[in-house]
């Protein structure tokens, strides 16, 4: 976190190593239809628009729907529009996609000419998030409904507060992992974290390879090399990228949500260094998840295991931020900061407020393990 979030301008407002077994997408049939949009809720905000202190820059749009709300409706566009196989995600130039996470992460931090660099497609809304005001960054149109165009993902960054966790919420599976895209989404609001990071298309929506570390049957057929469209294997990718330039931005801890459908217990977490260290910030979470009831696997203490193996060790973020010189390639060597954790499809049902208690314990682990500001 950096002074530059303080300049926040808020117009109108003043894995998975083999995934061979991870989830597949499965309809959410317990929330209303996320498709619906409220154009009436969404101030468009012109481009290059002259802001209240003069800069130049591009002001976001105020947005009267929840997070979740917003979330869902994107989540709903990409079943349909970037689904395996679609070979949806328009893979970036290194230039392209390192120039996006510039923008992102400085439009979401407060810079309005920051904003005015992202694609034509992305647009920056503001909304009520809890007490927060949130910024995100999503492919809308001028109604603010979802009309993606490169898949690059959805992001989104909370303002400075008192109350607030230094934490970066990630879902880079949300179709092939089922609900992890809530779950995160719940975790940010609720734990209020400082980023939201959501993955743009399925994971196996590209038939390109990554280039990086690893194999995976996720995508059908034999074992075979990461796709492109792998956000948790793949740095071509811009959320990589933003990944990326938050690790070197800010101090903030990651976790990052996956699912399996494993012979495992409900949560099985790492730091995706392979080992184990009863005083890392993972083990500190896998306790505090345990405590709420879920059975807890720990990475490189009892796991990974015949039938149970998915401890992150080849997770380019997860390597990116261990200092990796080349994630694709280079493990790193300075594990802590970002924890994997992969759940079985009942730790990552959305609560109902009473039986089952969904990813309800996630939540509230992650609030007792980090520290408020
Ligand atoms: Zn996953």
């Amino acid at each position: 976190m950096t002074s530059s979030r303080i300049s926040l301008v808020m117009l109108a407002l003043a894995a998975c190593s083999d995934p061979s077994q991870e989830e597949p997408l499965a309809p959410d049939a317990s929330r209303p239809d996320a498709s619906v949009h409220d154009a009436s809720a969404f101030d468009s905000a012109p481009r290059d628009a002259q802001t209240s202190d003069g800069a130049i820059g591009c002001p976001p749009a105020r947005d009267g729907r929840s997070l979740d709300q917003l979330v869902r409706a994107i989540v709903s566009n990409m079943m349909t529009s970037a689904g395996a196989g679609s070979n949806a995600l328009m893979v970036p130039s290194a230039a392209a996609r390192d120039a996006f996470a510039d923008s992102v992460v400085g439009a979401l931090s407060g810079d309005l000419r920051k904003a005015c660099k992202l694609p034509p497609s992305y647009r920056i809304v503001a909304l009520r998030d809890g007490a927060d005001d949130v910024l995100v960054a999503a492919e809308l149109d001028p109604s603010g409904a979802p009309a993606p165009k490169t898949f690059w993902g959805t992001y989104a960054a909370r303002s400075p507060a008192t109350g607030t966790r230094a934490i970066v919420l990630e879902a880079p599976h949300p179709l092939f992992d089922t609900n992890t895209a809530y779950e995160a989404r719940a975790v940010f609001s609720e734990a209020r974290g400082d980023w939201f990071l959501m993955a743009g298309a399925h994971r196996c929506a590209n038939a390109e390879s990554a280039g990086c570390d690893g194999t995976t049957s996720a995508c059908g057929g034999s074992s075979a090399p990461y796709r492109v469209s792998d956000t948790a294997h793949a740095t071509k990718t811009p959320f990589f990228a933003v990944h990326l330039a938050l690790s070197t931005k800010t101090d903030d801890a990651f976790i990052q949500l996956h699912g399996n459908a494993q012979a495992c217990p409900d949560a099985l977490v790492s730091d995706s260094s392979g080992r184990y260290s009863d005083v890392s910030t993972s083990a500190r979470l896998a306790a505090a998840i345990e405590a709420r009831g879920p059975s807890v696997g720990r990475c490189g203490l009892d796991y990974p295991k015949a039938g149970c193996n998915l401890c992150g060790t080849d997770n380019v973020e997860a390597r990116a931020t261990a200092g990796a010189s080349d994630a694709c390639t280079d493990k790193g060597s300075m594990f802590g900061r970002f924890v994997h954790i992969e759940q079985l499809p009942s730790l990552r049902q959305v609560p109902d407020g009473g039986a089952p208690k969904g990813y309800q314990p996630v939540v509230d682990a992650v609030k007792a393990t980090f520290a408020v500001r």
